[in-house]
């Protein structure tokens, strides 16, 4: 069923009938894939069995979720990949986010004719959104550090399932419905994803020939061909001026993107954050995402206190409100380290979340929003100043995945369009859709009188909410999780943390746990079955907006005799797809 020829890894056919169904859980040994779909993922568990290392299967998951998940994933956007190297026993970070243009400053989101903020939905759907993509700039440096694969090897896979086709899911299907009033606006977008004018029906096979084109192309020639040469040239086109169909309703303002900022684009290598957390070594992202510090910053306080020990309701409530302190500290500290000081060492410090940790009433919510703390000088704990209004992050979902190698190297890897189908532009003639990632930076300033770190600028990161994690114990990898839902992210994996770790609930247990978010807003955002199931917490004073999903987590774990349980999702979503190499019995 799986052919190899002259070192090209070649896909399984697509064909509905030839696929495995989706399953959230695997246990095994000689490497591990949790994606979203089952073609990435059997692409990824391929690369592993024929000797690839985890960067490398990491590389063809990624370019099958291009084709098979492509309204969150694939060439037009970017993201952050986590890796353990089995041989170094070290921890790396590859910093894939999208940059704003040169010509970019702080009004890039404010209309000239009106002198206020476009809307929202003119934003996002529009070429002033786009930031130059770095999915294939960070595939390319994770491969020249970590591959024994060469790109155009790796990109096979995907080739094949866009020429051959895959049978649209129902979450596909919706999605594409979800967003077909964007959609239709743009003459590339409607002929790829309503054919017919409608999204593609559930079960339909969907073919990209000018996805799987331009895939050969990079192939061929190499990153180059994107990021200066006649991909990037299209891509710059379709941001300047948009394929507007004969019918559209928008008039979108115009992107600013222009070759040079591609040609200027670099994936960076940054230490990952890293803290201690009651024995284990969780290592994260660091800024330009705020995932690794607000992680980090919510497991530090919560450390504290000892969360095992508590009736699970009250452990809960110290989540929560761990998670409501490190999301004031977030909003007013963390940007893209370029262009402004974040103080990433000091919000990890443990004097600092020693302040911040005694702010917690054991026995009472505080009224949100809550202020940031000085992780400069955290003082001690002294009465709270006034708080500023928290701005809302949208949430909205892109896709995490996760991979382990046969060597026990390990891939967290959350990669996105930022919205559901990005700015909804796909690039002529190129079969792939274009972020909206730009709108992730704060339009007018949010800190009252205090700069704001996350105001657009030429050349900037707009800040994230991406988590990958890997968490070692005793110098091993221990587990692995990350996941999509815009600002929700990061309490989804701190959650997860919480879970396997205080709560002693297993991985897959861990991950389909009923979801709370409190990012520092009056009312925690919650799944029903977690309101339903905490009657508790509103004594505490806690209230609730419920959400029917939040995240859709990817995960791993190093369990015995070198086995490796993979986790997904079994319901959020429409489930997760989890695979291993040779499953145990
Ligand atoms: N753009 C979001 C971020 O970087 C991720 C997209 C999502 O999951 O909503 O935080």
């Amino acid at each position: 069923m799986l052919a190899v020829t002259a070192g090209v890894v070649v896909a399984p056919s697509a064909s509905a009938a030839a696929l495995p169904p989706k399953v959230p859980v695997a246990k095994g040994t000689g490497g591990a894939v949790v994606s979203d779909t089952v073609q990435s993922t059997l692409a990824g568990l391929d690369v592993l069995r024929r000797g690839g290392t985890a960067a490398d299967a990491a590389v063809a998951v990624a370019a099958v979720l291009g084709v098979t998940d492509p309204n969150v994933a694939g060439l037009g956007g970017g993201g952050y990949l986590v890796y353990y190297d089995a041989r170094s026993g070290r921890v790396s970070t590859i910093d894939g986010r999208e940059t704003a243009p040169s010509t970019a400053d702080e009004k890039l989101f404010i209309d000239p004719a009106t002198g206020q903020p476009y809307a929202f939905f003119d934003a996002v759907t529009s070429g002033l959104s786009v930031g130059t993509p770095g999915n294939l700039a960070l595939w390319q440096r994770a491969l020249q550090r970590w591959g024994h694969y060469d790109l155009d090897d790796l990109l096979q896979p995907a080739i094949k399932v866009a020429e051959d086709g895959f049978p649209v899911t129902t979450q596909l299907n919706k999605e594409i419905d979800q967003n077909k009033d964007r959609f239709k606006q743009f003459s590339s977008t409607a002929a790829l994803y309503l054919p017919g004018g409608a999204p593609p029906a559930v079960g339909s096979t969907l073919r990209n020939p000018d996805l799987a084109k331009t895939y050969r192309e990079i192939a061929r020639h190499g990153t180059d061909a994107f990021y200066s040469g006649s991909i990037g040239r299209d891509l710059t086109k379709a941001v300047q001026n948009p394929p507007l169909a004969a019918n559209a309703t928008v008039k979108p303002p115009k992107g600013k993107l222009a070759l040079g900022d591609l040609r200027a684009y670099r994936a960076l290598d940054h230490d990952p954050t890293h803290i201690e957390y009651r024995g284990a070594d969780v290592y994260g992202i660091a800024p330009s995402s705020s995932g690794g510090t607000t992680v980090g910053e919510a497991l530090n306080i919560l450390e504290r206190t000892d969360l095992s020990k508590l009736d699970r309701t009250q452990a809960l409530h110290y989540y929560l409100e761990a998670s409501k302190l490190a999301y004031a500290d977030r909003g007013r500290y963390v940007g893209d380290p370029k262009f402004v000081d974040v103080p990433t060492k000091q919000l990890l410090s443990d004097s600092f979340a020693a302040v911040r940790a005694c702010r917690i009433d054991p026995i009472r919510a505080a009224v949100a929003p809550v202020a940031p703390g000085n992780p400069l000088n955290p003082g001690s704990c002294t009465p709270p100043p006034p708080a500023v209004a928290p701005v809302a992050d949208h949430e909205v979902h892109t896709n995490h995945f996760v991979v382990a190698d046969k060597w026990g190297s390990v891939v967290s890897y959350t990669n996105t369009l930022e919205q559901i189908g990005g700015s909804a532009i796909v690039v002529p003639g190129r079969g792939f859709l274009l972020n909206n990632e730009l709108t992730d930076f704060n339009f007018t300033p949010t800190q009252g009188t205090a700069p704001d770190p996350n105001l657009a600028a030429g050349g900037k990161r707009p800040r994230s909410s991406m988590s990958p994690t890997i968490v070692l114990k005793h110098g091993k990898p221990w587990f692995a999780v990350g996941s999509p839902g815009g600002s929700t992210i990061i309490t989804t994996v701190l959650q997860i943390i919480v879970n396997r770790i205080d709560f002693g609930l297993s991985l897959p247990d861990a991950v389909a746990a009923p979801r709370a978010s409190q990012r520092n807003t009056p009312t925690v955002t919650a799944e029903p079955a977690f309101i339903a199931g905490n009657p508790g917490l509103a004594t505490y004073g806690h209230t609730f907006t419920a959400q029917a999903e939040i995240g859709a987590a990817a995960a791993l774990e190093f369990v015995d005799h070198g086995q490796v349980l993979a986790a997904g999702e079994p319901t959020r979503r429409t489930g997760t797809s989890a695979g291993v190499v040779r499953p145990s019995r």
